[in-house]
């Protein structure tokens, strides 16, 4: 079958876009330093605009939004409470603005959507039977306490200093290591999600656990953390890479807000996000929507390309499919003659 390209949908309502999914150009062998430059400094690019907003959320929810420092050296309600609220405002913000605007207000239609399947409203899958439901459920009530928790417990940590331990006396290379960590931020998040995810799809974590964020084959920005609590503790912990790096605590923020509001994008069930008229956004959401709908392949993102490395990479394109369906086919094949 040809690619689909437009608005063209099969005969089930998928598209997809024609260009196979690529992975960024820092992993490109031999080396390909132009390409690399304008991924890093062009516009859309790695830096602007997607990784510089969050960066500036961070800094801007660190200086107003959050009590100083030195208040959080022992556990008091009240400044968790802050935490929690102010996340609890941030997650609604975000995921039902963007669910909002996407599928209820349905302000780009049904352009660069990948399928027009509606989330099921009538399914035992789901708490309430209803999809959107089950899936603010598990965010607002498991995912929001979760991420504070580790929130609360990084400044905690930062304020009586059991963290921050490389010692940089020089203020330049003290705030050099902190524009580093900002530019590691996603690349940690990346790799910790691979790995936490491939942990999930083993059989006893998969099936206690995982699937109930694979009840959502249809996905919109709520499913992003739509998972079981025991899920949300794995997957928040990306910030304890920082604790053993990060001098700072706005680069432990920047990393749980990066694993806190991506999952919003990246299943929003639509290639491009339409932001203004004539602008759209990648949303970055193709590549895992492959791994909501094949479940064997897709793990990570295409940031860090560990799905190449370990061959588990679909690259969204037909061929891909026919592919991946044949080592299936061929495994299940060699399992069914294995003694
Ligand atoms: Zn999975
Ligand atoms: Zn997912």
């Amino acid at each position: 079958m040809s690619e689909l390209v437009d608005n063209q949908r099969n005969s089930q309502g998928e598209w997809h876009p024609a260009e196979a999914i690529v992975p960024a150009p820092i992993n490109a062998w031999p080396p390909r330093p132009i390409q690399t430059f304008k991924w890093l400094f062009g516009w859309p690019g790695f830096i602007w605009p997607e990784n510089i907003f969050w960066v500036g959320v961070s800094v801007f929810t660190w200086a107003f939004l959050t009590p100083e420092l030195a208040t959080m050296k022992t556990f008091e309600l009240w400044w968790v409470a802050v935490l929690f609220v102010r996340n609890f405002v941030f997650i609604t913000l975000l995921f039902g603005g963007m669910h909002y605007f996407l599928y209820m207000r349905k302000s780009q239609g049904d352009r660069l959507r990948f399928t027009t399947k509606p989330f099921p409203t009538n399914s035992g899958r789901f708490k309430f039977r209803d999809q959107v439901r089950d899936n603010m459920f598990h965010t607002l009530v498991y995912a929001v306490p979760v991420v504070t928790t580790y929130e609360a417990i990084t400044y905690w940590l930062f304020a009586n200093n059991y963290i921050g331990f490389i010692d940089f006396a020089d203020p330049v290379a003290f705030w050099a290591w902190f524009v580093f960590l900002l530019v590691l931020g996603p690349m940690v998040h990346s790799v910790h999600f691979y790995g936490g995810h491939r942990l999930l799809h083993t059989k006893f974590l998969y099936k206690n656990f995982h699937s109930l964020h694979h009840n959502n084959v249809q996905v919109g920005p709520w499913s992003g953390l739509s998972m079981h609590p025991v899920e949300h503790i794995i997957y928040f912990s990306t910030v304890v890479v920082q604790w053993l790096v990060a001098l700072h605590p706005v680069n432990a923020l920047y990393q749980i807000h990066l694993a806190a509001f991506q999952p919003a994008p990246g299943h929003c069930g639509f290639e491009k996000m339409n932001v203004c008229p004539g602008v759209d956004f990648a949303a970055g959401s193709h590549f895992h929507y492959q791994h909501h709908k094949y479940f064997e392949c897709n793990y990570g993102g295409s940031l860090i390309p560990l799905d190449i490395w370990f061959g588990t990479f679909h690259d969204g394109t037909e061929a891909a499919t026919a592919g991946m369906r044949e080592q299936l086919r061929a495994r299940r094949h060699s399992n069914a003659l294995a003694p």
